[in-house]
């Protein structure tokens, strides 16, 4: 039977209901999660690792670069088949893409979690983490990236984000779907998952800030970052990638300010493309330097731009991280 490593971080998954708020905390050790799915015993030997027991909230981006050496190591052991890191739901697909972006591994590495503890009725964990299992162990689950699996589906972390805040069918890729689905006796990719140009720093930067524009923004909190002197922002713009007129303003002051700007889009899919010349259009902001995210969203964007500084503050080649 094959060897898969099982890294635990928390999340609902992790959690039961606290006797006293009634509320669900952190509970469930790694071992007890496994002690959950007697079904595993079937499909492989199980390694437990806790690298945290911590809402996903709490997990940062230099945790999960972390965590991505912590993985690196665990794979080059020969005898390991594949790794699957449990993990909540609410940063997961932020986690599984920085893990895509900056492992060396091609060994699967696929990422679950669950929407309900596991005191509550019919909790979705065990399941879960027997899919997840159940794909890192799948022959054909090599050198497709990180998988995230939850609910039977299996999506590329590129794509992938959280779509309902309670519902257990929470995870989808919008617009291009998932790559597979973890059935019983087998697990069946309908197509390959797009390797990503690889991003291995040996820190990143986490001085890079997020901005959501809304109609009427007057560029006041993007002047605040300028002000806090941050090394990269990235703003999620309006359809194609578009922002208000003082918005525009306010990014062309942070690029005379030297700091790289990405503009995403707020959309759920779809790219950053310059079609319009008006003012505060994509178009109207290439002279200053922006960087396009292309079909990224913002906090994908972001984890992508922290990478990227790790390695570089170099405009031309930050623009070309993007370009992939
Ligand atoms: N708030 C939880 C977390 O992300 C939600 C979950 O795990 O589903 O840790």
């Amino acid at each position: 039977m094959k060897k898969i490593v099982v890294i635990t971080t928390g999340g609902t998954i992790a959690m039961k209901a606290d006797p006293v708020s009634g509320g669900l905390v952190p509970a469930v050790s790694g071992a007890d999660l496994m002690a959950a799915v007697p079904a595993l015993s079937k499909v492989a030997d199980i390694e437990v690792t806790e690298y945290s027991n911590v809402p996903s909230g709490h997990i940062t981006p230099r945790m999960m670069l972390e965590l991505a050496h912590c993985i690196d190591a665990q794979a080059a052991a020969a005898d390991v088949a594949g790794i699957v890191v449990t993990h909540g739901t609410d940063t997961l697909e932020e986690t599984a893409f920085l893990l895509d972006l900056a492992l060396r591994t091609e060994k699967p590495v696929c990422v679950t979690g669950a929407m309900r503890g596991a005191s509550d009725t019919s909790g979705d964990g065990p399941g879960n983490i027997l899919a997840a299992v159940q794909t890192a162990v799948a022959e054909s689950a090599a050198g497709q990236g990180v998988l995230v699996v939850l609910n039977n589906v299996i999506h590329a972390a590129r794509d992938v984000t959280k779509t309902h805040a309670v519902n257990t069918d929470t995870f989808a890729s919008p617009w291009w779907g998932p790559v597979g689905y973890v059935y019983d006796d087998k697990v069946v990719f309908r197509r390959q998952s797009r390797r990503q140009l690889k991003i291995r720093p040996q820190q990143l930067d986490d001085n890079v800030y997020l901005l959501k524009c809304a109609a009427g923004d007057d560029g006041f909190l993007l002047r605040c970052l300028i002000d806090k002197k941050v090394h990269g922002i990235v703003v999620e713009a309006f359809g194609c990638g578009n922002v208000p007129p003082a918005v525009k303003k306010a990014i062309e002051a942070a690029r005379r300010a030297g700091i790289p700007v990405v503009l995403a889009t707020r959309v759920q899919a779809g790219r950053v493309v310059p079609v319009y010349s008006y003012e505060g259009s994509a178009g109207s902001m290439l002279d200053s330097g922006i960087i396009m995210a292309g079909e990224l969203t913002g906090p994908k964007a972001r984890l992508k731009l922290m990478l990227a500084l790790g390695i570089t503050q170099i405009q031309a080649e930050l623009q070309s991280y993007f370009a992939d």
